[in-house]
């Protein structure tokens, strides 16, 4: 099975069944502790059940997010977050334990790669691959990765961005900076305080991001009705915002994700660059699917700009890709010793 073992959210793909699990990357445990909260029915509050609480939790519990900037704040509590994954999807269908291959943020540390191999086998895994995030990501978008010939990925999660730029099967360039969705979301509620003395929380400004956010002006503009508390009177209460002042506000982590991609863009080799021109950016991950990034990027680089498919699960199919090839190329290896 391939993993996307993501800061917002984690997806599980596997050969000839395709994406299987998706769930947010959120684990609820008691404070000031690294014990995983048991519901009711004796399952572990990770993925949605842990979202659900995210904002919401009573004093003694909290929601954590491990992988939030896109290192590992919490071994224990990523172990947790592996393990349940893999244990839901395994069930029945891996014998002696199934072949893992995890996509993890090209930051971490070698220490931080090991803790995930080390966790992924104590789930039950009987092997595991790491592969970085982006190419992963480019993979997973049918960018001709293997070839000689530059590619470009743009993978814009909820906690990191990840650029880079790839050409025969490695990564020539990369850069990951911490600006991304949550960091549009962070910008909305910044907003908010400031023109209207109105407290939200998180699931509110990641709501109106997504039903009237954009990063450049595209089709008819539109308003929303918000609710939350007043930061005078402490009162709950509503108010009507526009399309135009929320993407106003969201310039700022806008621009922060245009200047890596340029930046890294005046690295890359010249070679490499001048193939860029012709092959032009690809955006994955959920940020791609804010209104008009493409244009914004596009306008930034001079170069074209398209959306992979099905952005949000690139790196997870992008890993069972990387998982396939790995398989045929061992069994040409061995053919006679390899178990499946
Ligand atoms: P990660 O790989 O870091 O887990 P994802 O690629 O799953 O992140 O993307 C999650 C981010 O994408 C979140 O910030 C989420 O709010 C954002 N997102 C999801 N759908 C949309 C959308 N339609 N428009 C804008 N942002 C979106
Ligand atoms: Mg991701």
């Amino acid at each position: 099975m391939g993993i996307d073992l993501g800061t917002c959210n984690t997806l599980v793909c596997v050969r000839g069944e395709g994406i299987v699990l998706n769930e947010p990357s959120v684990v609820a445990v008691w404070k000031g502790t690294n014990k995983v909260l048991q519901q009711p029915d004796g399952s572990l509050a990770v993925g949605w059940a842990a979202k659900e609480m995210l904002g919401k939790t009573p004093g003694s519990i909290s929601a954590i997010r491990p992988l939030k900037d896109g290192v590992i704040s919490d071994f224990e509590i990523t172990e947790a977050l592996l393990k349940y994954f893999i244990n839901k999807v395994q069930g029945r269908r891996f014998m002696g334990g199934p072949r893992v291959v995890i996509a993890v943020p090209s930051g971490i540390t070698a220490v931080e790669k090991r803790a995930v191999i080390d966790s992924a086998e104590r789930a039950g895994a009987r092997r595991v691959y790491l592969i970085e995030e982006p190419m992963a990501a480019a993979i997973g978008a049918g960018l001709p990765v293997t070839e000689a010939t530059a590619s470009m990925i743009v993978d814009i999660g909820g906690g990191t961005t990840e650029v880079a730029i790839l050409s025969l099967a490695d990564i020539a360039q990369c850069e990951s900076v911490r600006t991304a969705g949550d960091d549009f979301d962070e910008a909305i509620i910044n907003h908010m305080k400031k023109a209207y003395n109105l407290m939200i929380g998180e699931q509110t400004s990641e709501r109106i991001k997504i039903e009237i956010g954009s990063a450049a002006p595209v089709g008819e503009e539109t308003t929303m009705e918000v609710r939350g508390r007043d930061m005078i009177s402490g009162l709950p209460r509503k108010t009507v915002v526009t399309s135009e002042e929320i993407r106003a506000c969201l310039q700022e982590p806008i621009s922060a994700i245009c200047e890596t991609v340029t930046r890294t863009l005046e690295r890359a080799e010249p070679e490499l660059a001048a193939d860029l021109v012709d092959n032009g950016i690809t955006l994955a991950g959920g940020g791609a699917l804010l209104r008009g990034i493409d244009k914004v990027i596009a306008d930034a680089t001079g170069l074209d700009v398209r959306i992979a498919d099905d952005p949000l699960t690139c790196v997870a199919r992008g890993t069972a890709t990387y998982l396939e090839s790995l398989e045929e190329w061992k069994s040409t290896m061995e053919s006679d010793r390899d178990d499946n």
